[in-house]
């Protein structure tokens, strides 16, 4: 019996090491720019993200933060 639930806590943790090495692999690659938002989690556009590099918003969040910036 606790053979079988400790399998499964093995099995989990090996889901959730593999959620966290896509999630690396899609998000914060050291040194470059994200492919999601940080603020809502949208994609980010590929031709956003290369005419500004390091950028971590999507478009509309960064259009949003501009006009809070510029109250
Ligand atoms: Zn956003």
């Amino acid at each position: 019996m606790t053979d079988i639930i400790d399998l499964a806590q093995h099995q989990q943790e090996q889901i959730l090491a593999a959620q966290l090495s896509a999630q690396l692999r899609n998000g914060w690659q050291a040194g470059h720019s994200r492919t999601h938002c940080e603020e809502c989690g949208d994609p980010i556009p590929e031709r956003r993200r290369q005419s500004l590099p390091g950028v971590t918003l999507c478009p509309v969040c960064a259009d949003w933060q501009e006009r809070k910036i510029r109250r």
